[in-house]
């Protein structure tokens, strides 16, 4: 019978009451109220700048694992409400200010 694992068990470990998988700490399934607090974290409170999917996927992989991340983080930040705003509208780009001439010095 052919087994397949997600995991490999040798990696996994326990620190401070958490399960870690190669130093990142493993997000126990159904916790959807964490992952969303973790997802907020990373994507929305960077000095107001929201990383893109990528990126954000990046970011919070340093650190965290947890099964389907990608589709969980991907799915957060296409709803993110200021990433939409962003996107369809209401922008106040501010007043456009052009340049100096460059004077050859
Ligand atoms: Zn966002």
């Amino acid at each position: 019978m052919k087994k397949k694992r997600f995991l490999k068990l040798h990696e996994l470990y326990e620190s401070n009451g958490c399960i870690l998988y190669k130093g990142r700490v493993v997000v126990p399934q159904g916790q959807s109220e964490l992952i969303k607090e973790i997802c907020e974290g990373f994507h929305c409170n960077l000095d107001h700048i929201h990383p893109g999917q990528n990126e954000t996927y990046h970011l919070i992989k340093k650190y965290f694992w947890w099964k389907r991340m990608n589709d969980e983080i991907n799915d957060f930040v296409k709803h993110c409400e200021n990433c939409q705003r962003g996107k369809y509208g209401n922008k106040s780009v501010g007043k456009m200010i052009p340049l100096g001439v460059p004077t050859g010095k």
